[in-house]
């Protein structure tokens, strides 16, 4: 595995006497700086610093692991601040497990690099282990490599057997939530285009495209209450869309009922704009979940326990496709229904 990897300080045979770490420089000299600050947990039996992790899997629950590359450029743009970058790279990861209904418990860490730069790097750790402090993850190891910028986190969670949330079990009659406010980042991710983040909403919108808060706690929250759930990453109608395909069912959504934020609706779009933002812009990161009407009431108090807006856009119906409907009923058209990387 030499190909491609940042010169260690110290290469040979395994057999000859370990050189100390460097901390300014080379492949170890960056490891060791992550691991000084990968946090830890009890069940993380062996974490960064040997061939593999061992981590300990509670009787009962399955362990639920996802995987999310981050590249420079095809996922942010080359100017975004190291720290929002390591942030992103696991809060991606962690809106999966949320999707999911897993508790979030540990993660790993790819590290593509064009060069070694320690203050590049103490910042990405410092986003990174930031938001995973935050939901008591631990990072248990990785991998560090030369080559342009690219980041990989695995992260991998905890369910009660046979309770995670999947994207099949949508059925006709449910109704289909969404969380928070759509189209908020994609609006961010203008404002960061133009430069042009002087105001408060702009700010709103920004930190919406570089902070996303994975909604952990609604995961968690939406076992035995939800039949689907998937997160909203692509843009809302073309991830609904693989939960409507997984089951094998169609919906009609209210394009009017999607929530919009404040500050996007400050935004200034044209109607017709605003509806692209709420059903295609990506990098929401609210989970989207269908839920049977006997168990709806459920989810005002979930709302509330959250301080989340949970709100109702739609409804499954048994023939498959989406239809879109404006508040009048009226079919409401749209080009693309959200990011392809081979589009
Ligand atoms: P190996 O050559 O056996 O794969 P490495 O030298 O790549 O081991 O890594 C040494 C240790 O450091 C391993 O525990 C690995 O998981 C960890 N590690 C390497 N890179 C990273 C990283 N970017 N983030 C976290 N841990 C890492
Ligand atoms: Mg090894």
């Amino acid at each position: 595995m030499a190909r491609g990897r940042i010169p260690a300080i110290a290469a040979g045979p395994r057999a000859a006497p370990v050189p100390k770490p460097s901390t300014h420089g080379g492949e170890f000299g960056l490891i060791a700086r992550i691991q000084a600050r990968a946090g830890s947990r009890p069940d993380v039996v062996l974490g960064i610093g040997d061939d593999a992790a061992v981590l300990r899997v509670p009787r009962g629950q399955e362990l639920v692991v996802t995987t999310d590359t981050l590249v420079a450029e095809r996922h942010f743009p080359r100017a975004t601040a190291a720290r929002e970058i390591g942030w992103k790279a696991l809060a991606v990861n962690l809106s999966d497990l949320a999707a999911m209904g897993a508790t979030p418990a540990w993660a790993s860490l790819a590290l593509t690099l064009p060069r070694i730069d320690i203050a590049w790097l103490d910042a990405f750790v410092g986003g990174f282990m930031a938001l995973a402090r935050r939901h008591g993850v631990a990072l248990v190891g990785g991998d560090t490599t030369r080559g342009p910028l690219s980041v990989t986190v695995t992260a991998q969670g905890l369910v009660p057997r046979g309770k995670a949330l999947r994207r099949d079990g949508a059925r006709p009659g449910d109704a289909i939530y969404v969380s928070g406010s759509l189209g908020d980042a994609a609006a961010g991710l203008r404002v960061v285009r133009q430069a042009a983040a002087s105001t408060r909403g702009a700010q709103v919108l920004r930190a919406r495209l570089e902070h996303p808060q994975p909604r952990v706690a609604l995961g968690l929250a939406l076992r035995g209450v939800a039949s689907a759930a998937i997160d909203v990453s692509d843009g809302l109608a073309q991830d609904l869309g693989h939960v409507l395909g997984a089951s094998g069912v169609g919906a009609v959504l209210e394009v009017d009922a999607l929530p919009a934020s404040r500050a996007l609706r400050a935004a200034g779009a044209s109607t017709a704009a605003r509806r692209r933002l709420l059903l295609a812009g990506g990098d929401d990161y609210e989970l989207c979940f269908t839920v049977p009407p006997r168990r709806e009431p459920r989810l005002a108090a979930i709302a509330r326990r959250l301080r989340l807006p949970l709100t109702r856009i739609g409804t499954v119906l048994p023939a498959p496709g989406l239809a879109l409907l404006d508040a009048r009923a009226r079919p409401v058209r749209l080009r693309r229904a959200g990011y392809d990387h081979f589009d």
